[in-house]
């Protein structure tokens, strides 16, 4: 029982330590959704955890996502589907059609975009805004001093289903401050969910308050490392 071979085993095992941690820090495991980061990995392997029974899902690049999704979604109608990719303008019409959740809102010429989908195909994907915690600069999403009015206009000017925020911490830090730093933000600006915490930093996203983890490696195995970037 490697954890490259048993997926349905591997979703066990990291719901529970979702459960455990959460009960640890008094909340309620039923709050916190496992998203399963199948990005790399073909449909006959994101088939073994929709069999085992796993619903929500998460792909972080547009086109890998429609090539393997529309037929899973036909077998398995109620799995849902979250773009944690960066997101091009130009494929906001395609995101809006297949995803039930966007992660990666952080401009305003995408937001326009994304809110103009909607309107045109009455679809509305919970949208989550990406902040750039570590303010790094290859990184996506808005700053985190920039983020309160980022909010305002996404939610209340352009009409966005807004319901949280989403962070990646920068790689080889402490991720704590970062996911206190997402959950405060979240807090002032009314915004009910928190997207944070990978295969690495679950359990202490959990403790700061996560509502979703999106969790890859620890469930499907490594990837190859080449298709990092995301949509
Ligand atoms: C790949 C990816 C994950 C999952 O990473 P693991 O370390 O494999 O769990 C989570 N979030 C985003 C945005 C990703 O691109």
């Amino acid at each position: 029982m490697t954890l490259d071979t048993d997926v349905a085993q591997n979703l066990i095992n990291t719901r529970a330590r979702i459960d455990e941690v959460a009960a640890v820090a008094g909340r309620d495991p039923g709050d916190i959704t496992l998203v399963a980061v199948s990005k790399t990995h073909d449909a006959d392997r994101i088939r073994l955890a929709l069999e085992a029974g796993h619903r929500v899902f998460g792909e972080n690049r547009v086109q890998e996502a429609e090539e393997k999704w529309p037929q899973l979604k036909e077998a398995f109608p109620d799995a849902k589907l979250h773009l944690i990719g960066p997101l091009q303008r130009n494929k906001a019409k395609r995101s809006v059609q297949l995803f039930d959740a966007i992660e990666t809102i952080d401009r305003l010429k995408l937001a326009r975009a994304v809110a103009r989908e909607m309107e045109e195909q009455n679809r509305r994907p919970d949208c989550y805004i990406q902040v750039n915690t570590g303010e790094e600069p290859q990184k996506a999403g808005v700053l985190p001093g920039d983020a309160d009015d980022f909010v305002c206009q996404c939610r209340d000017e352009l009409g966005l289903p807004i319901v949280g925020l989403m962070c990646i911490p920068p790689a080889g830090e402490e991720p704590f401050m970062h996911f206190a730093l997402l959950a405060k933000i979240a807090e002032r600006n009314g915004l009910a969910k928190l997207s944070m915490g990978m295969s690495g930093d679950f359990e202490a996203a959990v403790r700061f308050g996560a509502s979703s983890v999106r969790v890859g490696t620890a469930i499907f195995g490594s990837r190859p490392s080449l298709r990092e970037p995301g949509a």
